[in-house]
């Protein structure tokens, strides 16, 4: 829907996949996607005066049900508006999964952008007049207004890189945090770009979608005492095809019996099938952890995410994994290549989500 009555901001093509943002409450007290996504135009239908407006009704799930093909479809839909004069693009999303689908859309469309990707959503529905939706829509429309070049989540008062952010509340209005990057913008009467922040800069006819995500990747959160023989059966299974641990702190699992996570990992390398460590908490550190339950990982052949934020390691490594596996089907990679390339892969930054070794980027 397009609506060139007079003249506005900015042209902007906003993308509807569902969530908290659009959703109506039922007789019953359930809170559920609308029955017709263009109902979700009323959320604040002063937007009208202020951008020109392109409705995609792409999706319209609560967010916990998105997943790595919706991430394409997401990518996709971008990338095939991507020369149709927009300023900029808006995805709005559940939040419980709004952190995955960025990273994965980052990834997907590559660094740096032509123009900025804000996905938003909200805590409230829009019927809650005090609540966030209205204020969150139109907050996000304005940062994609901006000289942005990169996908960013806009919540409440903070723009922050997208695949550097994270849920951090279910009710609070300040619901999203990025624990190892400084915020891109605070949003105040001016929306305040940081320094740290990427430029729009065009990519070319070259420019190609790389929106694959490989199924098969299993993820355990570690806990005292937890047997790694349970996970066996997961790894030796033909679907899996490699396993993230959710470390403790900085990487650090355990190696010490009968608990130790080693020869899991070593077996798990036999089997062609990479182990990646991210961590509890975005540390710092998996990276180049100084104790010694994360060294014993790590010379298994644990692959450390640096201080990538989980939900980013999650994203990345089925991005990775796609393109690996697709690259020794066409016998691009010989097989004995693979883990290592894995590892290089995962430890290269692509989009701005992790530190690496050699420089400091303004990570927290
Ligand atoms: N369950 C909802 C969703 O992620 C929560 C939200 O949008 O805040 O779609």
């Amino acid at each position: 829907m397009i609506n060139k009555m007079h003249k506005r901001e900015a042209r902007i093509c906003l993308i509807f996949t569902g969530g908290t943002i659009g959703m109506q409450r039922r007789a019953d007290g359930t809170l559920q996607p609308p029955d017709n996504p263009r109902d979700f135009l009323r959320v604040a239908p002063e937007l009208d005066n202020i951008i020109e407006l392109e409705f995609v009704p792409l999706m319209n799930k609560d967010s916990t049900n998105i997943n790595p093909t919706d991430w394409t479809a997401i990518a996709e839909a971008i990338f095939e508006r991507r020369n149709d004069g927009f300023d900029g693009f808006v995805v709005a999303h559940g939040t419980d999964t709004m952190h995955f689908s960025a990273s994965a859309v980052a990834f997907a469309l590559g660094a740096p952008l032509p123009f900025p990707i804000v996905f938003t959503g909200s805590q409230t529905i829009p019927e809650v007049s005090h609540g966030d939706a209205r204020i969150n829509l139109i907050r996000a429309c304005k940062v994609a207004s901006l000289d942005i070049g990169e996908v960013v989540i806009s919540f409440g008062d903070y723009v922050f890189r997208g695949c550097r952010a994270q849920k951090k509340d279910e009710a609070k209005f300040d619901a999203f945090e990025s624990p190892a990057f400084f915020p891109l913008a605070y949003i105040t009467e001016q929306i305040v770009l940081q320094p740290v922040t990427h430029a729009a800069t065009s990519r070319g006819d070259d420019w190609e979608l790389n929106a694959k995500f490989a199924s098969g990747i299993a993820q355990v959160s570690l806990i005292p005492g937890l047997e790694p023989e349970m996970l066996e059966p997961v790894l030796l299974s033909e679907q899996c095809k490699g396993l993230i641990l959710l470390s403790f702190g900085a990487g650090n699992v355990p190696h010490e019996d009968p608990y130790s996570f080693v020869k899991l990992i070593h077996g798990s390398r036999e089997l062609n099938k990479p182990v990646v460590i991210a961590s509890q908490f975005p540390a710092n550190a998996t990276l180049h952890t100084a104790y010694e339950p994360g060294k014993a990982a790590r010379n298994a052949g644990a692959i450390p995410t640096g201080n990538m934020t989980n939900s980013c390691a999650v994203a990345k490594f089925r991005w990775v994994m796609a393109q690996v596996e697709e690259r020794l089907a066409n016998a691009e990679l010989e097989p004995h290549k693979k883990m290592r390339e894995v590892e290089r892969m995962m430890q290269t930054d692509y989009v701005g989500e992790m530190d690496t070794p050699n420089d400091e980027k303004g990570s927290k």
